[in-house]
């Protein structure tokens, strides 16, 4: 097996992420967390009805089968040590029956670039069996041969050449997390995030969608769509074990439009729908003491704070503009250009529902307590983890035509693969444990071809 790689180290997104993978029913599940019972089932139910009836059953099915599976592999084959468990932010739809605490972390890992920990593992075991990477080398397009796919052509200093593939070609360059035409084709939310908050896509430069384009190129289909989004200051909604503040979220008409404490892609896609439709930002409000000064809402990745913590950085904040603050809502709403009376009536409702214990009208669980003056309002701005949505595959990762009949000697896995995660990201740990279980279906199948 020889890999090609554009960029001149390994592991692209995935080393900047935390590595942390969601699974169902492993022994560290039992060991970490309180679900002793969960099973691999009620997680492809929940990814399913997150997925809203776009994703493909198969394959949701088989990555919540197959994700123990990968756990035990990672820990027993390449020596991950699994040191935690814990879970995500609910979605107002999903029945609590189906959610669990399924997110693993493993030694150092769960802060953003110990992903790299994954990579050299998996990488470590796949040279053992000799594997080799040449690095700065482009995959270029793709080389067909009576509608097979024999190869590829690469580009490496300026120069091109033809590769050819015995067993076949596994496109896994990501989704289309920065390349802005084909977002604006394909992802709607994507070309919003990277239109309207340039410079917020945390994924790796060379991931631009290169797979996707080459598959499409030669008739692939397309399938699925969303981002991985979410509060780029508060790291709201994140993980289970942080509570977001008391604070809520409204369009420029004064309203709220989603349950804030959802998961964090969750809430976000109903940003990005608000600022939309209503060509305006939308604004996180909060109320005496900046919401996270008592609050505490450091993320709980040791050492790393999202937020306004402490009377310093809330007025350091103001100070720079990116919190607006005022006596009165009415005042709050003229600063930002948000309907004054709308906002002040949705504040008067949140806290008479708050005070009253009355159950809050889009679902919101955590976080519901009164808000009072001073009040602040912070323009909500992403951070964009990737954009979801990728070549059609089958259950063996095979790549399929707009026709629905298999591409003969082409694979895809990871992101550059769709029908198994979105509209919208459902958690954590979803994406790499994704990008384990197609990249081994992959090869797996390559090598049989
Ligand atoms: C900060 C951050 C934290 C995250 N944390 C988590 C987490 O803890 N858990 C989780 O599940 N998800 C997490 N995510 C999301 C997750 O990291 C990504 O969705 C995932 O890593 C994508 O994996 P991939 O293998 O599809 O792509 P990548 O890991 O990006 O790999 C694609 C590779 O293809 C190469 N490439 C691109 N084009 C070409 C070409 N033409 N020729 C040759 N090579 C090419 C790239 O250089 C890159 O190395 C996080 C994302 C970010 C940004």
């Amino acid at each position: 097996m020889i890999v090609f790689e554009k960029s001149g180290i390994m592991g692209g997104t995935t080393n900047f992420s935390g590595g942390v993978m969601q699974a169902a029913g492993t022994k560290y599940q039992k060991e970490f967390s309180d679900f002793q019972d969960d099973t691999p089932e009620k997680h492809a139910a929940e990814w399913l009805a997150e997925g809203e009836g776009m994703l493909d059953e198969a394959l949701v099915t088989d990555l919540a089968n197959g994700a123990p599976e990968c756990i035990d592999w990672l820990a027993d084959t390449c020596g991950i040590e699994w040191v935690g468990v814990y879970g995500h932010c609910h979605v107002p739809y999903v029945s609590n029956d189906l959610m669990a605490d399924r997110i693993h972390y493993y030694k150092d890992g769960g802060a953003s670039g110990s992903g790299s920990i994954y990579v050299q593992a998996v990488w470590a075991y796949a040279e053992s069996l000799g594997a080799e990477v040449e690095y700065n080398t482009e995959v270029s397009d793709l080389i067909l041969q009576d509608g097979k796919v024999v190869g590829v052509e690469i580009t490496v200093d300026g120069e091109t050449f033809k590769v050819k593939a015995n067993k076949g070609v596994i496109l896994a360059t990501a989704g289309i997390d920065h390349n802005i035409e084909m977002a604006k084709a394909l992802n709607g939310q994507q070309y919003w995030v990277e239109t309207e908050y340039p410079g917020t896509c945390l994924c790796a430069a060379t991931d631009t969608g290169d797979g996707i384009r080459m598959g499409l190129k030669i008739g692939a289909a397309f399938v699925g769509g969303g981002t991985i989004d979410f509060c780029g200051k508060t790291g709201a909604a994140t993980d289970n074990r942080t509570p977001i503040f008391p604070e809520f979220i409204v369009n420029s008409a004064g309203q709220r439009f989603v349950c804030e404490d959802a998961t964090y892609a969750f809430h976000y896609r109903a940003i990005y729908q608000q600022e939309r439709a209503t060509g305006a930002p939308t604004w996180m409000i909060f109320g005496a003491g900046g919401g996270s000064v008592d609050q505490k809402i450091a993320n709980t990745t040791e050492g790393t704070s999202y937020a306004w913590q402490d009377e310093e950085t809330l007025n350091a904040a103001i100070e720079s503009g990116e919190l607006i603050t005022a006596d009165t809502i009415e005042e709050l709403g003229e600063k930002i250009g948000v309907h004054p009376q709308n906002l002040a009536r949705t504040l008067a409702a949140w806290n008479e529902d708050v005070e009253a214990g009355n159950p809050d009208p889009y679902g919101r669980i955590e976080g519901l307590a009164k808000i009072e003056a001073p009040f602040y309002a912070y323009h909500n701005t992403p951070f964009n983890l990737g954009a979801l949505g990728g070549l059609k595959i089958t259950q063996k990762c095979e790549v399929v035509n707009i026709e629905g009949e298999v591409i003969p000697g082409l694979y895809a896995a990871g992101l550059n693969a769709g029908g198994w995660v979105g509209p919208y990201y459902p958690g954590s740990g979803t994406a790499i444990i994704g990008t384990c279980y197609f990249g081994r279906v992959a090869g797996k199948a390559a090598a049989e071809n």
